[in-house]
Parts: structure tokens; sequence; C-alpha cells
């Protein structure tokens, strides 16, 4: 089963609970206003690997010990085959391994169209973080990126896990974003408040450093 995939990497810390292993998914229809992710936008046949690959990835990856997977994109449920063949891998890992990571989804999508859709997908997800991203709504809540969006504990697991997260601000979390560097290509993880990223690229030119093909516009 091929997958497409915009990035992944470990540890993410920014999306979810503890230190995580993050996928994002290539490729979104939804097409919000506002989106910090557009690079994730087009649908790329050079960015597929197998299913398989990518849990090998997350196997050899995690060896020291993590806390969950924060699957993002994108748009995860555009790809509804691959995204169930990854969590039925997760699954098997977690079952076979006695393992007790958890899985976290994110999606653009309303949470009644994901039920209505993908009713199987969400019994396979700890916790989902639905609703397209609102550029005119704030960022409040911790793990999400406008006040609109909620976070859904959907299995025990994510019940133990997130309940008592529900209410936690964004501004009593440690840190928003990661910053990491690949080469001439810097890339950031997480969820930035309004403005800063045009005050990142504002502190970057003062000293000489031009932003180009940012992601957070077209
Ligand atoms: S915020 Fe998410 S769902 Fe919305 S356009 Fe960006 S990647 Fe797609």
């Amino acid at each position: 089963m091929k997958i497409s995939i915009n990035k992944a990497h470990f540890p993410v810390s920014v999306l979810g609970p503890g230190k995580r292993l993050g996928i994002w998914l290539q490729g979104c229809s939804i097409g919000c206003k506002g989106c910090v992710s557009q690079d994730t936008w087009a649908p790329d046949a050079g960015r597929d690997m197998t299913v398989a690959q990518l849990l090998a990835w997350c196997r050899q990856t995690a060896t020291g010990g993590f806390d969950g997977v924060t699957i993002s994109g994108g748009e995860p449920f555009d790809q509804p085959q691959a995204l169930a063949a990854l969590l039925d891998g997760l699954h098997h890992w977690r079952e076979a391994c006695k393992l007790d990571f958890d899985i976290l989804c994110y999606s653009g999508y309303p949470a009644a169209t994901l039920q209505t859709k993908h009713a199987k997908l969400l019994l396979m997800l700890d916790a989902l973080i639905p609703e397209p991203y609102i550029d005119a709504k704030p960022l409040t809540h911790v793990w999400r990126g406008s006040s609109n969006q909620t976070l859904l504990p959907l299995s025990l697991r994510g019940h133990r896990i997130y309940t008592p997260c529900l209410d936690m601000l964004s501004a009593q979390a440690d840190k928003r974003i990661q910053i990491m560097q690949d080469g001439d290509r810097v890339w950031y993880v997480g969820l930035p408040g309004r403005g800063d990223m045009a005050a990142l690229e504002s502190v970057c030119k003062s000293r000489g450093i031009e932003l180009t093909d940012v992601s957070w516009r077209s």
C-alpha cells in the first residue's frame, strides 16, 4: 500500500503530549485560508513510499522510547486507504510489542463528516483534532491552531491521556514551535500564533537572511 508523505520527524513535542513520532501526509483538498502548511496541499506522487517502509522508519526511529504518534498533513483523511493501513500497522506494533503509545490525528474536516464517512478509521484513533483552520479565530488551546478546533478523545487510552488536557491553554505549553535545519532548508513543526511567521521573517531579514518558498504563502 502506497502512502504519500510530506515529512516524518522524531521527536515532536508540540503536537500532542510527550515525545512523539510525527507523520505529515502529502495532499490536502480543503485549502483553509491562512493555512501555514501550503507545501502539503498538492498531491505529489514523488513523495510516495509504502506503508511498510513508513512503519519500519517508526520502529527504527523510536527505539529509545516514545509517548505517541501524531498524524497530520496535508489532510490524512484524503488518503483513507493508506491511513487505514498505517493505523492497522501501528495497532499491530503496539499490541505485539506491548507498547502504550497513543495515536492522535488531525483533520480539516468537521467531526460530523468524519463520523459519517470514516467511522471505522475513527475507531482506530485514540484522539482526533478535527475542523478546518480558521485564521480569523485565535489560537487558544494547546495543540489546536484556531479556537473552533476541538480535541476529541476517542478511546479509553485517549480519555486517560487527553481528558486532563482538554482545557489547557496554548500559553501554558512549554513551547509551540520546533525549528529544524535540513541542508539549505529550514522547517518548523507546530502551531504558530497569529503573526509569528511574519515576525520570524522580519527577524531573519534584519540579519541578512531572506526566506524564500515559504509554506505559509501560496
Ligand atoms: S490547515 Fe490543514 S486542512 Fe486546512 S488547508 Fe492546511 S493542511 Fe489542509
